[in-house]
């Protein structure tokens, strides 16, 4: 599964898709499962950011711009198509990000904080990804070498 702005759609939040050079590399060879968890829950492209801001002592999702708590949107999402994967080798994910990331996402106190309390969260979809699939295979873009990649997943 790969997080589908990598090369796959026009999904990002600024509007735009990345130019994954790792996935044009490995399209004749490996069968990507793209998604996008945002779009996949109604946000529009482009769209304001979202945020994973802690509220007492819960992690939430939050898109300062319109105050919608996207939360549990996301996290029925990404049950729900986890659950329904067919198996998969491994997960190909968008670094950075508050839904794909799979670690050092910065966690902020308030919607207009300026800067984060840390950097030690998962985006939200990642979080699924982490809880259903604990023993699957997970890198993120940041992994540009084809031949690590392939020996992750064989
Ligand atoms: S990082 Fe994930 S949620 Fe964000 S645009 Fe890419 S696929 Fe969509």
């Amino acid at each position: 599964m790969v997080s589908r702005c990598l090369g796959f759609g026009v999904c990002r939040w600024n509007g735009e898709v990345l130019d994954c050079r790792l996935v044009d590399e490995l399209k004749n060879e490996v069968d990507f499962i793209p998604v996008c968890p945002e779009c996949e829950i109604g946000l529009g492209r482009p769209r304001p950011p979202i945020l994973l801001v802690q509220k007492n002592s819960a992690l939430t999702l939050m898109q300062p711009a319109t105050g919608l708590d996207l939360t549990s949107m996301m996290v029925t999402f990404a049950e729900k198509f986890l659950q329904s994967l067919p198996q998969v080798d491994g997960f190909f994910l968008k670094c950075k990000s508050p839904s794909c990331g799979l670690a050092g996402i910065p966690i902020y106190d308030t919607l207009d904080a300026e800067s984060p309390l840390n950097k030690n969260g998962a985006g939200f979809f990642a979080q699924a990804v982490h809880r259903f699939f604990p023993d699957t295979p997970k890198v993120d873009e940041e992994c540009s070498d084809k031949e690590s990649f392939l020996e992750l997943f064989k």
